[in-house]
């Protein structure tokens, strides 16, 4: 098991860590803030550094209770004590965009009633993609206004584990249409905007929205029968 330290701890981008496990190119540490790519965050990239040998981490995946960070090149062995570090910069702008799509999925639920289907984040846009019938094109400045307004509260952002009897409490928790996401699940993750939206998510989000900047929706366009999507840059 790699003990995946984001999910309570989205700050920590320096740590020592012990290799547990080599794949050919592919390394397993007992603890870990490299992100896997899931649900629509990509993964981190950085690095892990041993005996002045530095190795270039290229992505993570999480499978069977353990990240597999894929690097650069081969060398690393079980036992190894290593120096890692995320890329911050870059991690930093893949938090902003995650927090700013949970408020712009709350603005367009509360506007139109519809679920997210999915979400992809980049490091200069985010989309995410609504079960909707139409769009009110009209009123697409308005959702970029509202989520301007959210952002300009400088809410503050909490990220916990509840249990699922207390997550099941929380109206709207999750925001995917298509995916019985906490099914068999006891213990849930909760983002929690504090004051204007909780969703449950594993991904790595910013502490205050004042961190997100301005958003702007570049597209809102037609994606299939009921799938609208809006796409948006931070400015
Ligand atoms: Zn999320």
């Amino acid at each position: 098991m790699t003990e995946m330290l984001w999910y309570l701890d989205c700050y920590t981008h320096k740590w020592t860590s012990v290799v547990k496990d080599v794949l050919e190119d592919e390394v397993v540490l007992d603890k870990t803030f490299f992100y896997p790519e899931s649900g629509g965050q990509p993964s981190d990239f950085g690095t892990i550094t041993f005996d002045f040998q530095l190795f270039n981490v290229l992505s993570s995946r999480k499978a069977d209770g353990k990240v597999f960070h894929k690097v650069d090149k081969i060398g690393l062995k079980v036992g190894d004590v290593v120096e890692c570090e995320v890329d911050w910069t870059r991690r930093h702008i893949l938090m902003r965009h995650h927090t700013a799509c949970h408020i712009l999925s709350r603005i367009v639920l509360n506007e139109t009633g519809a679920l997210t289907t999915g979400k992809q984040i980049y490091i200069d846009r985010a989309r995410i993609d609504f079960s909707l019938k139409d769009f009110d094109k009209n009123k697409i400045k308005g959702y970029e206004e509202f989520a301007n307004k959210a952002i300009q509260q400088n809410y503050d952002v909490k990220w916990f584990v509840a249990s699922r009897e207390d997550a099941d409490k929380i109206p709207d928790l999750v925001r995917l249409k298509h995916k019985p996401l906490l099914e068999g699940m006891k213990e849930v993750r909760i983002v929690d905007i504090v004051g204007c939206d909780a969703q449950a998510c594993g991904g790595t989000h910013v502490k205050n929205t004042r961190e997100i900047g301005k958003l702007r929706i570049t597209k809102a366009e037609n994606k299939g029968k009921e799938n609208r999507r809006i796409e948006f840059v931070l400015e």
